[in-house]
């Protein structure tokens, strides 16, 4: 077993930026970058998903996803941060040093810490019907900050009817010729608030009783393949963007059971990125319900590793 000061799971903006600072502080981070084994949870997490990124800092003429990662990646590998392509199976918190079992791993682990930094993000719910896997990016996004501003002067529909699917309907408004919300219901989930910004607002429609069966188009979404849940009738939406807003998932089965979660499933952090288990830390979208960007989930990899550092030196190592 090797033992590690800092062990950080997790290389989305993230982890690598705690992997960037805890390294620069001389502790040697050894950063377990998951395996690319499914879309949604290979290295570098869900920027790897993502066509440009406008919004970063520093990135003027945008950065696109996968390049924004590598950079970052090169920068932590640059002060000394250990990267490894495996994904940790079983995380055991209960004492100190926390032991984890990596990919591979038999009944012992192979890595020890004296400082978790979870960071393993969270994905967005799907809707697994035909086409979404491969118009996602074109056409079709998860996140109307990072793409809304690509689709001026479109038709595009929303689908979803909680508070996530009207935030991105009402945002999007100041791009689409029209934005179409997609609920399977005939009733919302989101709050009365949004309901009534989303129903006075003159841009946004409403398609109830209805559920996506396709997205169609070949290179970019062309439109989409519905059906009314009630008459059961096939039909069709013509709009040439998709966003899909049905909820996120925190990636925490490695803490469940270990550690506090709050709000539907994220782990409980604060002050800073302390988490009810002393020595693990929390950072980015695993532990933020809210905002959700790369630059905040960056932001709070820096809060993590300088939260571990104080930590480790507090306790004399
Ligand atoms: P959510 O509240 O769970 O809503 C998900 C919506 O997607 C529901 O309307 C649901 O339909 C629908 N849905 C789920 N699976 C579906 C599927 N397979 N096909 C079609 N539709 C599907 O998720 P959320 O909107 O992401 O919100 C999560 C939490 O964050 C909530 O507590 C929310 O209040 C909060 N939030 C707050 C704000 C804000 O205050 N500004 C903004 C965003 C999120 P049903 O209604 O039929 O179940």
């Amino acid at each position: 077993m090797r033992h590690t000061q800092v062990l950080i799971i997790g290389s989305g903006p993230a982890g690598l930026t705690a992997a960037v600072y805890a390294a620069r502080a001389q502790l040697s981070p050894l950063v377990i970058e998951g395996e690319p084994s499914s879309t949604s949870d290979q290295p570098g997490g869900q920027l790897m998903l993502t066509t440009d990124i406008e919004n970063f800092p520093g990135f003027p003429e945008a950065v696109s996803g996968p390049e924004l990662m590598a950079r970052m990646r090169e920068q932590a590998l640059r002060f000394g941060a250990e990267l490894q392509v495996s994904r940790v199976q079983r995380l055991d918190v209960a004492e100190r040093p926390f032991r984890a079992w990596l990919s591979g791993d038999g009944e012992e682990p192979s890595v020890s810490a004296d400082a978790v930094i979870l960071a393993t993000g969270a994905r967005s719910l799907m809707m697994g019907v035909p086409g979404e896997d491969r118009l996602l990016s074109h056409g079709l996004s998860t996140c109307a900050t990072c793409d809304g501003f690509f689709f001026r002067g479109q038709d595009i529909a929303v689908v979803g009817g909680g508070d996530s699917a009207l935030e991105e309907a009402l945002f999007l408004t100041r791009f689409a010729s029209s934005v179409t919300v997609v609920h399977r219901r005939d009733e919302l989930r989101a709050s009365k608030i949004m309901q009534q910004r989303a129903f006075d607002h003159e841009k946004i429609r409403f398609r109830w009783n209805t559920v996506v069966t396709e997205v169609l188009g070949e290179e970019r979404v062309e439109g989409l393949a519905v059906r009314d849940t009630v008459t059961k009738a096939e039909g069709g939406l013509d709009v040439t963007g998709v966003f899909v807003a049905i909820g996120h998932v925190p990636n925490v089965t490695l803490v469940e059971g270990s550690v506090e979660l709050e709000n539907g499933g994220y782990v409980r952090t604060g002050p800073g990125s302390l988490t009810s288990v002393e020595g693990l830390f929390a950072a980015g979208d695993v532990q933020d319900h809210v905002y959700r960007q790369a630059i905040t989930s960056a932001g709070s990899g820096c809060v993590a590793a300088i939260d571990a550092e104080r930590w480790l030196e507090a306790r004399g190592h």
